[in-house]
């Protein structure tokens, strides 16, 4: 049976529609029916198939339905645009879903439980998983021969959650050829060694997977198919409706997972609008190497998915993560003697910003520390304009002259609130109490002018965009409910330059989320608790209902 219109009405309805990102900035404007971040309200809204044909009162909206309408009663509940993740990396989100992830208080029981499982494996497959030492009683991470212990017959490799560091054993090493003789590659992987100069098992660095996981088998197509379309599962049941994948390549390389994408896609198992950012060390592996242009790389999807996907931005690294001492800082660790480095020096990473621009691009950079994101404003500065704002991901220690800076620069901060609810405590070791003042100061970054949508970087954290919302507004009182539904909606539509997604007008796409009630009339105390009692309830992508239910919506 086909529906012409469907209708939704009884709810609240937030548009997202001339709203501006600060509460401030849409108080400001003196629009009295705008009177916050979240925009226009509305109590219903018709769509038919992808697109949205109009939003207003319920006696309006109630006179568009014919007989063959789906109407629903939304009894109260919240209609918003489907949430926008502009970072995250669903392929490899897919990929580890089944995986172990080695966590927990006690660093030996999590070792233990390695082996749990080895035994379904092939007799000489690979033990895959991931490592969150930062709850650990001793928050070392995994050498060789803890994990030569646990697993010895089969190699093994564990990424640490951040993506920044990984744990291999012996068999991995010796399948890798990493052995005492072999070489560093400044900034981008460097294996650390003991006194005897033997490896120890240990990689740090943002190219540390990379280096042991070129010797694995390359995951299949079916495997690759599955592991998306597992992707667009989680997403959707969070409520996600659009997805950027912030580093193509860095599980299984550009054209094993470009083609994965494609399928995906194309077969309906990624339903989700979809942006991909190459990694631009991985489609032009040295500093003067001919960059390929989004034309080039979208050519490797299928013709009939092309105009789906957004390919506009480069994905490139300045730094790592605090939790592996690996971001950039201007002043030492408060934990370690040294602080951190850059991947790239100064003049290689304008070299690779130019040829980017010069290919077509914008460029997102991944810089965290204060030194990182100093370094890469500078570069951006110095680069001919690009041919949409720059992105900086993460921007997470922002001294005011770097709030100045990035406000300037016109670059778009894509921020990550909810690392703050999960690494909080480590965050503190490492930066001391003064300095993590300084982290992701959210409602400063919006005064000042800087697009700041939210991400999560899923699955370094499990990602939920009301998950995100609770820790932001725990962490920055000065940051109001409205505003943070902003940038998981329209802020984030923007810095994908999809301009069918984040707000609910006519003509865009039926995007939406339908959440338990309007979350904007929970007391901002009540996230701050936890106990704000929002759930999404129904996504739906393009007029189609893809996770969740609703009595009367088909
Ligand atoms: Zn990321």
């Amino acid at each position: 049976m086909t529906h012409h219109y469907t209708v939704l009405h009884g709810g609240t309805i937030l548009t997202m529609e001339g709203a501006l990102p600060t509460d401030a900035a849409s108080r400001g404007r003196g629009d009295p029916d705008v009177p916050d971040a979240a925009g226009r309200r509305a109590t219903a809204i018709c769509f038919a198939h992808d697109r949205i044909l109009a939003v207003g009162r319920d006696a309006e909206i109630l006179a568009l339905a014919g007989p063959d309408s789906q109407v629903v009663d939304l009894r109260g509940r919240a209609v918003l645009p489907g949430f926008v993740e502009p970072h995250a990396h669903p392929y490899w989100e897919g990929m580890v879903a089944g995986m172990r992830l080695l966590a927990g208080r006690e660093r030996r029981a999590a070792l233990k439980a390695l082996p749990g499982g080895a035994e379904r494996l092939e007799p000489d497959a690979w033990l895959v998983g991931r490592y969150d030492p930062t709850g650990w009683d001793r928050p070392d991470d995994p050498t060789r021969d803890d994990l030569d212990r646990a697993v010895p017959d089969r190699p093994v490799l564990l990424a640490h959650v951040s993506g920044h560091a990984v744990a291999a054993n012996s068999l991995a090493l010796a399948f890798a050829g990493i052995d005492a003789g072999t070489a560093d590659l400044p900034g981008r992987s460097a294996i650390e060694r003991d006194a005897a100069g033997e490896p120890t098992g240990i990689l740090r660095g943002p190219d540390a997977w990379d280096r042991v996981a070129a010797a694995m088998p390359a995951p299949t197509a079916a495997e690759g198919h599955a592991a998306l379309a597992r992707a667009a599962a989680r997403l959707a049941a969070d409520g996600v409706t659009s997805v950027a994948d912030a580093d193509v390549g860095s599980t299984a390389g550009v054209a094993t997972e470009l083609a994965a994408w494609g399928e995906a896609i194309a077969s309906g198992a990624m339903p989700l609008a979809v942006a991909l950012m190459p990694g631009l060390v991985r489609i032009a592996g040295g500093a003067g190497d001919p960059v390929p242009t989004p034309a080039d790389i979208a050519a490797d999807l299928p013709a009939a998915v092309r105009d789906r996907v957004c390919v506009t931005h480069v994905k490139l690294k300045a730094d790592g993560a605090l939790t592996t001492h690996t971001a950039w800082l201007r002043a030492p660790y408060k934990d370690a003697p040294h602080a951190g480095g850059p991947v790239h020096e100064p003049a290689a990473l304008a070299d690779r910003i130019r040829g980017a621009i010069a290919a077509g691009w914008a460029v997102a950079t991944h810089a965290i520390g204060d030194a990182a994101i100093d370094a890469i404003l500078d570069a951006y500065a110095a680069a001919p304009a690009p041919p949409r704002p720059h992105r900086v991901e993460h921007a997470m220690i922002l001294d005011a002259d770097l709030i100045a800076r990035l406000a300037a620069s016109g670059a778009t901060a894509v921020v990550q609130p909810e690392f703050l609810a999960w690494t909080g405590t480590t965050y503190l070791a490492r930066l001391g109490d003064e300095r993590s003042t300084r982290l992701l100061p959210f409602a400063a970054i919006l005064a000042a002018g800087i697009p700041m949508p939210f991400s999560s970087d899923r699955p370094v954290v499990p990602g939920a965009p009301l998950d995100g919302v609770r820790a932001a507004l725990r962490h920055d009182a000065g940051l109001s409910v409205a505003e943070a539904f902003h940038a998981w909606t329209a802020a984030g539509a923007v810095v994908l330059g999809d301009d069918g997604a984040g707000v609910l007008e006519v003509g865009r796409r039926s995007d939406l989320v339908i959440l338990s009630r309007d979350p904007t009339a929970v007391p901002q105390r009540a996230w701050v608790r936890g106990d704000d009692g929002i759930g999404v309830v129904a996504t739906i992508v393009g007029g189609r209902l893809v996770a969740g239910r609703l009595d009367g919506l088909a």
